[in-house]
């Protein structure tokens, strides 16, 4: 392959080291550029690649666990993090947890030792499109070359926040006393609503006021989120008075509790996350609790008593494309089809799933290349569903982690969680191996 079949990669984080190797074993010749150690963002400590900055876990590994599905298609698509992080495990039970260090000396050993790779220690500014570029600068992206993406992309479509609400199974909630129904009845019936009455609606704002909190970065900090716009914390509000709530995100006006013919004291709303109706936001819930914290207390409200979380909310910085607009299903810009962007960045959310993000940009890159288009992998799969989810318009799209409820339901359910879930991976692994015979990548 001659030199004009060269791409760039900017950022040798998760996403960047899987897509440069991925490539370079392809025979692509790769010129990987990575800011440390000449700058270091405020989380990022070592000047080796992929460098995991918070949690040293890699999450599940049993296949009929959503981590664990992911993991097997990667490893399919022919992963070299994987192996990486096999190499250099510790034990975490049935996780796949790693020596951080020993983790990124041995994909840096990889990527450096890779004949089709250049490596260019220095901080991009601007993105050359010249020839096909992958962006995999991840969350944290900022100064002239945020600027630079926000003059490719126009106008607001990059977010420097995660301002995000929990998200919860729709098989999950009781349906008993959740109800279907827009305030004044206006259009469809487009909302859930968890209704309360006066007594659950007291002890749920006592134990939401004095509820434990995440400790903020300085970094998060630095943001002062409290006073953005449309996003105060749910605690934040809870803590001004026992009516604020009431007045605000849960305003019981315009809604009749079907079981008791009665407006409710309060009133949860649910909205849908996704097509199929499987996942539900809490409306006006962003905030900055715990994990622990928000199962104990948003569990408190009525229908939620089970409630699976599939993702916490969360506050915290985090640069992030509103992909649904600007992003195809190959993950180039829409408007500059030779930039192509990977890994957090897109809303692929999480160590795995920013790799695995990797693995599908460069995938499509290649296919580009060789003067091919690819279609995006089946949306049974938990790579085609997450690709599937970022490129779909959402009103108010945040970043998505690797969940089965973003997997289309099976044909016919099966009642017994574990079971299901075993069954969705096995679909989901027939899928992936049908994508990739049927592509030859
Ligand atoms: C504070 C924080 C904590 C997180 N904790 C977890 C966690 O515990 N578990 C989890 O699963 N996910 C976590 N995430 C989310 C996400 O999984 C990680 O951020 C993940 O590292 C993203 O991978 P990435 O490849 O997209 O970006 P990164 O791994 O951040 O890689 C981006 C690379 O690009 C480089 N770079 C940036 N700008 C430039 C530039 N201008 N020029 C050249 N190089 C540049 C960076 O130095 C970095 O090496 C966290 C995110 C944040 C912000």
């Amino acid at each position: 392959m001659s030199e004009m079949q060269a791409i760039t990669v900017l950022g040798a984080g998760l996403a960047g080291c899987e897509a440069a190797l991925w490539l370079a074993g392809q025979g692509v010749q790769v010129h990987l550029y990575e800011q440390k150690p000449v700058h270091f963002s405020p989380a990022h400590k070592a000047e080796g690649f992929a460098e995991l900055i918070c949690s040293n876990s890699l999450k599940a590994e049993r296949l009929d666990s959503a981590s664990g599905l992911l993991k097997a298609e990667m490893k399919m698509l022919g992963s070299s993090l994987l192996g990486c992080a096999e190499a250099t495990r510790v034990a975490a039970g049935g996780a796949l947890a790693v020596d951080r260090d020993a983790f990124s000396q041995a994909v840096t050993a990889l990527v450096e030792g890779h004949e089709n790779i250049t490596i260019h220690r220095e901080r991009v500014e601007r993105i050359d499109d010249s020839r096909p570029v992958l962006v995999a600068t991840g969350p944290l992206t900022d100064g002239e070359l945020a600027a630079d993406i926000q003059r490719l992309i126009g106008g607001q479509s990059l977010s420097f926040y995660d301002a995000a609400a929990p998200i919860v199974t729709a098989e999950s909630l009781d349906m008993e006393k959740v109800f279907a129904a827009s305030r004044y009845g206006r259009g469809e019936a487009d909302y859930l609503n968890c209704p309360f009455n006066k007594a659950e609606y007291e002890a749920f704002h006592a134990a939401l006021s004095t509820a434990e909190r995440a400790p903020l970065h300085d970094f998060d900090a630095d943001g002062d989120l409290t006073v953005y716009e449309g996003c105060m914390p749910i605690e934040v509000m809870a803590g001004r008075g026992a009516d604020t709530m009431r007045f605000g995100p849960l305003r019981p006006v315009g809604l009749t509790d079907p079981r008791t013919g009665h407006r409710p004291w309060a009133n949860v709303q649910l909205r849908s996350e996704n097509r199929e109706n499987t996942l539900y936001n809490l409306v006006g819930f962003q905030t900055n609790l715990k994990f622990g914290e928000q199962k104990r207390v948003f569990s408190m409200i009525p229908g939620l008593e089970n409630a699976e979380f599939v993702r916490y909310g969360v506050m915290h910085r985090n640069t992030f494309l509103n992909s649904p607009k600007l992003l195809g299903e190959d993950l180039a810009l829409k408007s500059h089809p030779n930039v192509w962007f990977a890994g957090q960045i897109t809303g692929f959310e999480g160590y795995m799933e920013s790799a695995a993000c990797g693995l599908l940009a460069a995938r499509n890159m290649l296919a580009a290349l060789r003067g091919r288009t690819l279609p995006p992998p089946p949306a049974d799969t938990m790579c085609g569903a997450l690709i599937r989810y970022i490129t779909t318009e959402n009103k108010d799209f945040q970043p998505m982690g690797s969940n089965m409820g973003i997997l289309p339901p099976l044909e016919s359910h099966i009642r017994d969680k574990r079971e299901r879930y075993a069954a969705l991976a096995d679909r989901a692994v027939a899928s992936m191996q049908g994508w990739i015979d049927a592509n030859q990548l």
